[in-house]
């Protein structure tokens, strides 16, 4: 269930990728921006080029490194950007990262990392893919306007020259200026936080209607919609019980109890 974003970007959710669950997460505000990242070590990009499916097996291996390498509770990084031109999400919105070096830079940015190490150039694709989701995490995800390279933060190559003279020369869109007229978005933002919160963190609701596995957001609002006040009643207590923000589903749910009465 990926999802695009204004410019024609692909978002490919955790599930989709199949990233495991964190181990926790710490909640933030990247009132200051984004910060851009590299792999440092080459990535072989030329290899990757050759077949996407790669470029999920190193994203889920980059996170399997962080979490039992490193023992962080997640992959680092908010989301990663691979050479198709391709979003990963990591993180994601409104969570802290493990990835700038400085604990400001947790705590007030997000973690834009390519797939793309030292004397390796990134693709235009990639870069505006990059670019995209930075517009994206100022849209939907609370972020300052400020990009910066990881090096801003403290003394280390990241992310490298390329980028790093990309962002000061202003940081513009290689594929050109994005059509807003043209470009739809697949689910609401509404729709889309939810997907986060529910792909992170809702293990047991699937289970409470006696699906096998976690049901996809899709089939979880049509059932909330759908399934009755019972069903709805059951669903928000489980949000609720989860931490996860459930205003949509509420919403959705009083206006057809409203039709319903
Ligand atoms: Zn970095
Ligand atoms: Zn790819």
């Amino acid at each position: 269930m990926s999802i695009t974003i204004p410019g024609g970007t692909t978002v490919v959710t955790r599930g989709e990728c199949g990233l495991r669950a964190p181990r926790g997460r710490t909640a933030m505000s990247a009132r200051d921006g984004s910060t851009i990242h590299y792999n440092g070590p080459k990535v072989n990009i030329a290899r990757l080029l050759s077949n996407h499916e790669l470029c999920y097996y190193f994203w889920r291996g980059t996170q399997n490194f962080h979490m039992d390498g490193r023992g962080w509770q997640d992959v680092a990084y908010t989301c990663g950007v691979c050479p198709h031109g391709v979003v990963f999400e990591g993180r994601w919105l409104h969570t802290r990262t493990a990835a700038q070096g400085t604990n400001t830079g947790n705590a007030t940015s997000y973690a834009i990392y390519l797939f793309v190490g030292e004397g390796e150039t990134p693709t235009a694709d990639q870069m505006s893919a990059a670019w995209d989701v930075a517009a994206y995490l100022r849209a939907r995800g609370g972020a300052g306007a400020n990009i910066r390279p990881h090096r801003y933060w403290h003394s280390t190559a990241c992310p490298g020259d390329n980028l790093t003279n990309w962002i000061a020369a202003g940081f513009n869109r290689p594929n050109g200026p994005i059509n807003n007229t043209g470009d739809e978005v697949a689910l609401t933002p509404e729709e889309h936080d939810l997907l986060v919160s529910i792909d992170q963190e809702l293990k047991g609701v699937g289970e409470a209607f006696g699906a096998p596995r976690r049901p996809p957001l899709r089939e979880l609002i049509t059932l909330s919609i759908n399934g009755g006040k019972r069903t709805r009643r059951i669903l928000r207590a489980g949000l609720e019980h989860l931490g996860v923000p459930a205003k949509v589903l509420t919403d959705a749910a009083e206006a057809a109890d409203k039709e319903n009465d």
